[in-house]
């Protein structure tokens, strides 16, 4: 068992073996697991609580993502959920006594049509009304601030300007996930890794234990975090949800002088790139259009992704990637995640985030955690309940808004 563990100073001590029983029992050790687990113990004082996790932590997209964080979300629900995240993460590193690397460079998203400019300008208006910071820049203003970027009016898709957050950046994803363990370990939350969920026990409707790869847990309260794998636990509990899960890939070059000062995004040519603090330039593709949950995708995504790189960042041409990856992301029909109540009693849901929930990994946490201890939804994730697939309330981010990541 311990040889699937990675050597991780921090993890590598710490592995400890299920109790019979807990007040609540978190599936899933990625970073929304993580950060519910935390805000459990240091908001809500419950700390007799576990977090399983099947790999080891932070195993799946949560140190597999591109990092983006940003909440210039359009619709009003989305922005609040992701502006608190944003305010949480910029309170994060003194809180959790641990320096993640959170580096508020700022993001563009790309307009390259005529309609992208009319949806950008209109929730720059959007995020402004909402309190988010947002700016339009013109193309000039884009390559100002970002120098490398190809402005001329030739290309494929010429830049004719952006959308751009100031508070916006990234973070060291492996980082935060060790951060909140490490403070909800503190507070005594037992972190169990090789630890598969493989079904639940009910009591008519109510969850009342888990089925493990260690055994049988007794518990209050159980919290789906398993990105990726939501419909498959949902199944085992007994209902469906409308998720799709699909691969979604990643790459990194080898390391390079500083050359990018802050995160460009473009929906329209489908590439986002920044420099991590090593010097890696990270970029991201779209999904893979098929099902799956192999953490790999096919090889023209990355073609594509690459064609669209070289395109606005000429001066790519001449570097090397370093690695690709992938990992499996769960995509619900209007783009917007699914947080709170499940239909069983005493299980919550927290799943949808898609291709963008690294950014919503604090807000996530604060949410489920408030909706666990409290038994109810907080006003910020009560609009993104399941029901709203059955009452039509959906928050379509998708068609609405720059979205991805
Ligand atoms: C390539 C890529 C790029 C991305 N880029 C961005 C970005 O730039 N910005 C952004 O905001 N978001 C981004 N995302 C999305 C983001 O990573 C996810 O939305 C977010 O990480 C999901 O939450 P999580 O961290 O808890 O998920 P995960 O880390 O996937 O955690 C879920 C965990 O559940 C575990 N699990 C599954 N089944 C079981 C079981 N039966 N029993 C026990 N454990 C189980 C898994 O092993 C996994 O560790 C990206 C994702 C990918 C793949």
């Amino acid at each position: 068992m311990a040889d699937l563990l990675p050597e991780h100073p921090d993890f590598l001590w710490r592995n400890p073996d299920p109790k019979p029983s807990y007040d609540a029992v978190i599936v899933g050790g990625g970073g929304h697991g993580l950060a519910t687990a935390y805000y459990l113990a240091a908001h809500h004082g419950m700390t007799n609580i576990a977090v399983l996790e099947r790999g080891w932590l932070a195993g799946g997209n949560m140190a597999r993502n591109t990092t983006i964080i940003r909440s210039n979300y359009l619709w009003d629900e989305s922005a609040a959920i992701y502006e608190h995240s944003l305010k949480l993460w910029e309170a994060l590193p003194e809180e959790l006594e641990y320096d993640f690397l959170f580096s508020q460079r700022g993001v563009m998203n790309l307009a390259h049509t005529l309609q992208d400019v009319r949806e950008s300008v209109r929730r720059v208006g959007a995020n402004k009304l909402n309190g988010v910071d947002a700016e339009w820049l013109d193309a000039d203003q884009v390559k100002e601030l970002c120098p490398i970027i190809n402005v001329s009016e030739d290309i494929r898709y010429p830049v004719l300007g952006a959308t751009y957050q100031p508070r916006a950046g990234i973070a060291k994803h492996d980082h935060v996930a060790w951060a909140f363990a490490r403070k909800a370990d503190e507070l005594g939350v037992d972190i169990i890794q090789n630890c598969e969920v493989t079904g639940f026990i009910k009591d008519g409707n109510r969850v009342v234990g888990v089925k493990t790869n260690r055994g049988t847990i007794n518990t209050g309260k159980v919290a789906l975090c398993a990105a990726g794998h939501s419909s498959v636990l949902a199944k085992l509990a007994g209902f469906d949800l409308p998720i799709q899960s699909h691969p979604l890939q990643a790459l990194v070059s080898e390391l390079h002088e500083k050359v990018h000062p802050t995160v460009v995004m473009s929906n329209h040519v489908h590439v986002y790139v920044s420099q991590a603090h090593k010097g890696e330039l990270v970029m991201g593709a779209g999904i893979d259009s098929y099902n799956g949950y192999g953490q790999r995708g096919a090889f023209h995504v990355i073609e594509e992704q690459m064609a669209a790189a070289v395109e606005l960042f000429p001066i790519f041409a001449r570097a090397h990637l370093l690695r690709t990856w992938g990992g499996i992301v769960d995509v619900t029909l209007d783009a917007s995640p699914i947080v709170g109540k499940a239909p069983v009693e005493n299980m919550y849901v927290n799943c949808g985030w898609g291709t963008g929930g690294f950014k919503g990994t604090p807000g996530a946490g604060w949410t489920m955690a408030h909706t666990i201890a409290t038994g109810e939804p907080h006003a910020l994730n009560l609009p993104f309940a399941l029901e709203r697939f059955e009452t039509g309330a959906l928050i379509d981010e998708h068609g609405a808004a720059a979205v991805a990541h």
